[in-house]
């Protein structure tokens, strides 16, 4: 059972620096896991498929500490193969909502489905020992999404808030109009800007890594920004990595979230509902 989840696929990992490596699932969610002298920190657990404890336990030793860089349970599925995981508050509420009975049954199969919540806060500096990671908050693709900065592999690990292919802004616990998620994703970017001297990559959850920081975080500023000014191009479809047009359709996961809006300017693109539709909670 180890190393594969429920349909005998295998997790994947590859090492991106000293002590460091990036884990995936099937699905390309990726998973760091950051190991100092006293403890690793597991940064998400994917959604709950196979055994990712025994997988993160064949790679070190060290006591896992779980962060997830939000609620979502693409993110936290996995968690309940530990008693204990740290999060932001604003995460918490949604962090065991899974996404189908698949997940559920996952989610449930491990030992600590009642696993216990620690708040993080923005600012926090964590120690692994000989390795601190600061908590950075960035809530606007989720309202409890943050960012890690790993000093010592000049690290930024930023979950769902920048990727290549798309930022989905309709799947927040809740909703706000466009034009204020777009206020918020721009002071979000502009605050990762003010440590940009600490980092060198950006390591998002989906859709390609490493990415290079400066031209991801102008451009998702310079298209906040038009959305804010209500100029910004939109695309004839909102199909993308990672975000097929089938998922959206009657049926799909996404199909109801109400109509869809891609908006692009370079390497940025956000999907958002004009309707501001309501995430929909599964209990
Ligand atoms: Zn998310």
């Amino acid at each position: 059972m180890v190393n594969q989840d429920e349909y005998g696929n295998l997790f994947g990992k590859w090492q991106i620096g000293e002590d460091t490596w990036c884990i995936t699932n099937r699905w390309q969610n990726f998973i760091y896991l950051l190991i100092g002298e006293e403890k690793a920190m597991l940064i998400d657990t994917g959604s709950g498929e196979g055994n990712l404890r025994d997988f993160v336990e064949n790679i070190t030793d060290k006591p896992i500490m779980v962060v997830n860089t939000h609620g979502h349970f693409d993110h936290t599925g996995g968690n309940s193969c530990w008693p204990d995981a740290w999060m932001k508050k604003e995460a918490v509420e949604y962090a065991k909502e899974p996404f189908s009975p698949l997940h559920q049954e996952w989610f449930e199969s491990k030992p600590y489905p009642d696993y216990q919540i620690h708040e993080l806060s923005d600012g926090e500096i964590i120690d692994l020992g000989g390795r601190k990671v600061e908590v950075i908050a960035i809530g606007a693709h989720s309202e409890g999404s943050i960012a890690l900065l790993d000093y010592n592999l000049r690290a930024l690990f930023t979950g769902d808030e920048i990727e290549s292919g798309q930022v989905l802004w309709f799947v927040r616990d809740r909703p706000l109009p466009v034009k204020e998620i777009a206020a918020i994703h721009k002071r979000n970017m502009e605050k990762l800007l003010t440590y940009r001297k600490k980092y060198d990559w950006i390591w998002p959850s989906h859709n390609g890594v490493p990415l290079l920081p400066d031209p991801y975080l102008e451009d998702y500023i310079a298209l906040d920004q038009q959305i804010i000014d209500g100029v910004a191009k939109v695309a004839e479809n909102t199909g993308g990595l990672g975000f097929p047009t089938e998922t959206q359709k009657a049926g799909g996961p996404f199909a109801e979230y109400g109509n869809l809006t891609r908006a692009e300017y370079r390497r940025a693109s956000v999907i958002y509902s004009e309707e501001g539709y309501e995430y929909r909670r599964k209990k």
